[in-house]
């Protein structure tokens, strides 16, 4: 690479890191969760507020499992304030009981990893015994089962 070449390279660099800086508090254009929110990307949304959403993942650990995310672009758990932290496990805990129920669970088992997708999500898995969260994602769900699944949870959640 030539020195020319090199400071175009350079200043790409440092201009995309401007860009996501200012996209942080927002949304981030290719990102699927920003897309869900926004609605431009399908997901079967369960519940939601003025900050948070919930709809089942696309790769259910367990049948009913659910994500849980942020309205505004993060891409780590750790890095938002103290009131969002706060903010999304009172809606998990919000949301656990028509999960429970509805499933028929035994418990609803928490993770959060976010190498998939780099936009903060807990899954909420509907569990009835040890060792089901170490399951692979079932790729098998059809569009019919996640909309009947969805259609279940739905009502239970928004339950007034
Ligand atoms: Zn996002």
């Amino acid at each position: 690479m030539n020195r020319r070449n090199f400071l175009i390279a350079g200043g790409i660099a440092l201009a995309s890191v401007g860009e996501m800086t200012a996209q942080m508090q927002t949304s981030k254009a290719d990102c699927i969760f920003c897309k869900i929110v926004a609605g431009t990307a399908p997901a079967f949304k369960l519940w939601e507020d003025k900050h948070f959403l919930a709809f089942l993942d696309n790769k259910p650990i367990m049948p009913g499992h659910t994500l849980i995310v942020p309205k505004v672009h993060h891409s780590y758990l750790f890095d938002m304030s103290k009131d969002e932290y706060k903010g999304i496990f009172e809606r998990v805990r919000i949301l656990e009981p028509p999960l429970l129920s509805t499933m028929n669970a035994r418990r609803i088992g928490l993770l959060v990893e976010g190498f998939g997708v780099d936009h903060v999500h807990v899954h909420m898995i509907p569990l009835t015994d040890r060792g089901q969260i170490q399951q692979k994602g079932r790729a098998d769900v059809t569009q019919e089962e996640f909309q009947a699944l969805a259609e279940k949870i739905r009502p239970a959640m928004n339950k007034k």
